[in-house]
């Protein structure tokens, strides 16, 4: 499957909440360098492949293979829930569509001649009759707006309307690692509402300049983030609560100034850094470390450079260690005590000999497992009132 992106210079879909956020944070994108890791990307590229048929199940990651089983049953799910039954639908998966600049859509490749606004790729689309159901995976754990207020999900549903004459679409978000599916539904009216809303965004980004950028969170999604002032300037208002530029020097003191300066903070202050800046941080320090990283290798930054870093020594052949160990008197209880393994790593080796999948595999490694694993200690941990159970 292609997860190229034959026009890369216009809008698409899966930037729509962020352009409707900062209308130009596209057009600041396509100058910017981007240090991104793309980490998180295939491991979704994987799942999207697997619920494809275009990778093979029994070497791919188990929890891939369990997202895409996932996914796989809440999409069949849906489709049962919306289909009338007499009628086959007719399925469609992972197709590109573009808005042509004559108003028209049409299914868009390498090859694609006309003039094209705004793309979108969807996952999964049902047709029966002039009804759609239109699907969208999301394999992550990240925080998505639910279909309702989903603009990626809203300007797929107008491109496949317009490709397919539908009248009506039910669009859903299926991420299987939040919970249940959220959809909604698109009548005739709410499609030319969509509709309207789509072109006044997409006429929004191509008037805009930089002036018009505005941070948010969408901004930890964009490529331009590591060399943005807006973005900057979003960081270091949110660390004004903690006044970083007034703490002491000597890290011993300064260390402590810190805590003292959190003992003094309200509620509401607390709520606040917990909501929204401590997990900028994390992006902070992490586009920190990518952009000096790549600075420093070429040769931009004055007084640093780089050096080779000895990786990590591990042990290749435990049952040689063993044998050498056992040699020298250690017994195979005093060994494998200091051994440890993964419950993912069992699966995985599970999944390797057995080529068992989904419950099944599931269900043989609780038995694998059945008395061979001790609990930690149980813990607090924070969690917002609303998210109890
Ligand atoms: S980093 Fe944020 S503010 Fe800057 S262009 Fe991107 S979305 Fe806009």
């Amino acid at each position: 499957m292609s997860y190229n992106n034959p026009f890369p210079d216009v809008p698409s879909g899966s930037k729509m909440y962020r352009i409707s956020n900062c209308p130009p944070s596209h057009k600041m994108e396509r100058h910017a360098k981007d240090y991104s890791d793309k980490k998180d990307a295939n491991k979704g590229n994987k799942v999207h492949d697997i619920l494809a048929g275009e990778s093979d199940e029994d070497k791919s990651p188990f929890d891939a293979v369990q997202t895409a089983e996932m996914c796989d049953e809440q999409s069949k799910a849906l489709l049962a829930e919306w289909q009338v039954y007499g009628e086959i639908p007719l399925g469609l998966r992972e197709l590109r569509y573009g808005l042509t600049e004559l108003g028209g859509v049409v299914r868009v490749d390498d090859q694609t001649k006309a003039q094209i606004l705004f793309t979108g790729q969807f996952d999964l689309l049902y047709i029966q009759g002039t009804r759609g159901l239109l699907i969208d995976f999301k394999a992550l754990h990240g925080n998505h707006p639910s279909a309702i207020e989903n603009p990626q999900l809203m300007s797929l549903a107008v491109l496949v309307a317009k490709k397919h004459r539908l009248s009506e679409v039910r669009v859903a978000l299926v991420q299987p690692w939040k919970g249940k599916p959220t959809t909604a539904d698109l009548s005739p009216a709410g499609l030319a509402l969509a509709e309207s809303w789509m072109l006044a965004i997409l006429e929004a980004e191509r008037v805009s300049t930089p002036d018009d950028r505005k941070a948010g969170d969408w901004c930890n999604h964009c490529a331009a983030r590591f060399n943005c002032s807006a973005q900057r300037a979003r960081s270091i208002n949110n660390l004004d609560l903690i006044r970083p530029e007034t703490l002491p020097a000597n890290p011993d003191t300064r260390n402590k100034a810190v805590f003292a300066r959190m003992e003094e903070l309200t509620s509401q202050q607390l709520i606040h850094a917990e909501e929204n800046i401590i997990g900028l941080m994390g992006v902070f320090i992490a586009a920190h470390k990518a952009v000096f990283k790549a600075r420093v290798e070429a040769g931009e930054i004055p007084g640093y450079t780089t050096r080779e870093k000895k990786g990590r020594r591990s042990i290749s052949d435990v049952g040689k260690v063993f044998a050498s160990c056992a040699a020298h008197g250690v017994t195979a209880d005093a060994f494998t005590a200091e051994c440890s393994i993964g419950l993912g790593s069992v699966k995985e080796l599970l999944k390797n000999a057995t080529h068992a999948k989904g419950k099944s595999l599931d269900k043989l490694s609780e038995e694998v497992l059945t008395g061979c694993v001790e609990t930690g200690k149980v813990s607090l941990e924070i969690v917002k009132v609303g998210q109890l159970e």
